[in-house]
């Protein structure tokens, strides 16, 4: 039988125990093999690791004929990807990575040694390697776990000659250094600072899987006062409708407020992210709420963030939602009850929430909230009354008016002001012969 294509970004985590048995093997056969990277970090954090890495002095030929189920996913980088119980084993060759000629990745790599190895990472707390057959003892190249304990993210080598070579590096420094709660080593920092404009050549793709690892746990608070402070955020979020770029006190920060402490959605990220930039640029909620006026912005976020379409879907509509609820008369109960029926409803309640926290539309949001919360028992999506066909088979012309009627009776649904399917016919054929 044919095995599934794993694809490196989509794999599936990888346990320890599957690891260690793959690791284990390598051993038998005398190979160097350790765990390493990130799954060294989180054990000596104390943290569960997503994901355990092999690394080995074994050339990916020689991986592939040593385990029966592989596939070469970037051979060239000395990666295999071996399946192991239930995981997926990333299995890398021990490499140094020649010139890099593009910003983002090396033109050659060369196989090497686990020193070498530990020097072509990115961050020292990155570096490190650990043996788990002789009692977790770690192989510090870098000074990895000396950072750790001081909880300093520091590149490895010549900072400004690390973020030269691979860009995105700039904002895996913005992600790791929130995560892990680290201060940013001056020499490192200093470098971020002046190279940020780097960003630029990085593409919507990678930096949109940065943000998304680093602006939807709880930690984003620190990430994203981390962009500002070094100029990555005017790069990330590079839409016209953000120009010139705000600079964003944290103090005033929308973002800040959105759900505090608790993991948050790519699409509720950006929806905060982009009602933060417009504020701080000086435009009034009402305004960035108008429906025309939305959909530039969020046209633009979506092109300059290739962001999946479900995560541009979420983005919008918990942001379109805002309009209605923040509009100069207040909504009614059918406009409520159709807010509270949307799967995104509770995104836009903590965009509610952020707003109120920082003084805006204090006394809208606080007529909202017993309104809303007085919903939670009800179902505020009931089966319509009538329907279209109930319509045609009335003998009227399928049309546009069909719509407005059909909303006008469901919103008298929503609110109670018809309750059987009869009354909802007889409203309808009256409201079929007014002209709009
Ligand atoms: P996470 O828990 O978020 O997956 P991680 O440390 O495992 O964190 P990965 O992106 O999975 O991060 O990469 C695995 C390891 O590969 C890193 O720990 C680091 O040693 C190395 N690495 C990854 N990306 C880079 C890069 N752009 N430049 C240098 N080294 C990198
Ligand atoms: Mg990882």
């Amino acid at each position: 039988m044919t095995q599934p294509t794993p694809d490196i970004r989509t794999k599936p985590p990888c346990s320890r125990e599957d690891a260690l048995a793959v690791l284990t093997r390598l051993r038998e056969q005398k190979h160097i093999a350790y765990f390493a990277g990130g799954c060294v970090r989180d054990e000596l954090l104390g943290r569960t690791p997503k994901d355990y890495d092999v690394a080995t002095d074994a050339a990916p030929d020689r991986v592939r004929r040593l385990f029966p189920r592989t596939q070469a996913v970037g051979q060239a980088f000395g990666v295999i990807l071996v399946r192991q119980g239930g995981s997926v084993v990333e299995v890398a060759t021990f490499r140094s990575d020649g010139n890099y000629g593009d910003g983002r990745r090396p033109d050659t790599v060369t196989f090497s040694t686990p020193e070498h190895d530990a020097q072509r990472r990115d961050f020292t707390i990155n570096g490190l390697f650990l043996d788990p057959l002789d009692n977790g003892r770690v192989i510090d190249f870098v000074g990895g776990q000396a950072d750790l304990q001081s909880r300093t993210l520091r590149a490895i080598g010549d900072p400004a000659q690390r973020f030269a070579e691979d860009h995105l590096r700039l904002l895996r420094a913005v992600r790791f250094a929130a995560r892990f709660d680290l201060t940013i080593e001056p020499a490192t920092a200093a470098a971020i600072l002046r190279d940020a404009p780097l960003l630029k050549r990085i593409s919507p793709e990678r930096i949109a899987d940065e943000l998304r690892l680093a602006l939807t746990p709880p930690t984003r608070s620190l990430a994203w006062r981390l962009l500002w402070e070094f100029r990555l955020g005017q790069t990330a979020f590079r839409s016209p409708p953000f120009f010139p770029a705000p600079s964003t006190d944290p103090e005033r920060s929308l973002f800040l407020r959105v759900s505090p402490g608790r993991p948050i959605t790519l699409g509720l990220a950006l929806a905060g992210a982009a009602l933060d930039l417009q504020i701080q640029a000086g435009n009034e909620v009402p305004a960035i709420v108008q429906k025309k006026h939305l959909h530039s912005l969020i046209h633009a976020l979506r092109h300059s963030l290739k962001i999946s379409n479900d995560e541009s879907e979420e983005m919008q509509y918990t942001f379109e939602a805002l309009g209605p609820l923040l509009a100069d008369e207040p909504p009614a109960l059918a406009a409520l009850k159709r807010f509270r029926a949307r799967p995104v409803a509770d995104n836009t309640q903590s965009l509610l929430d952020a707003l109120q926290d920082g003084g805006q539309h204090v006394m809208r949001i606080d007529e909202l909230r017993p309104r809303l919360a007085a919903l939670d028992a009800v179902d505020c999506a009931p089966a319509p009354l009538i329907t279209g066909d109930d319509l045609t088979a009335a003998g009227l012309m399928p049309g546009p008016v069909f719509k407005r009627v059909l909303d006008a009776v469901y919103d008298a649904q929503l609110e109670g002001r018809i309750g059987i399917r009869a009354e909802g016919l007889a409203m309808a054929l009256q409201l079929a012969r007014k002209p709009v």
